[in-house]
């Protein structure tokens, strides 16, 4: 029997969240609000979640990532 495990970040984009405008650094689109976890997988399969739920910002565009700023989503 052979099996395949490891973890999987999932993203997942927060619908009516922060944006911000042109906060790519790299590409200069837009930064959107996600929620990202780490799971346990099996067989490329996300199992069950092994970190808490972390707010980041993300590009859409070329995939960078970066922690929010202080106050820069309301209610953090
Ligand atoms: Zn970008």
């Amino acid at each position: 029997m052979f099996f395949v495990l490891g973890t999987k970040m999932k993203h997942k984009p927060v619908e009516g969240g922060v944006v911000v405008p042109g906060g790519c650094p790299h590409c200069r689109h837009d930064l959107h609000e996600e929620m990202i976890c780490e799971y346990f997988s099996a067989f490329f399969m996300p199992i069950f979640p092994i970190s808490k739920p972390k707010t980041i910002l993300s590009c859409n565009n070329c995939g960078f990532m970066r922690l929010p700023y202080e106050g820069e989503i309301p209610g953090m």
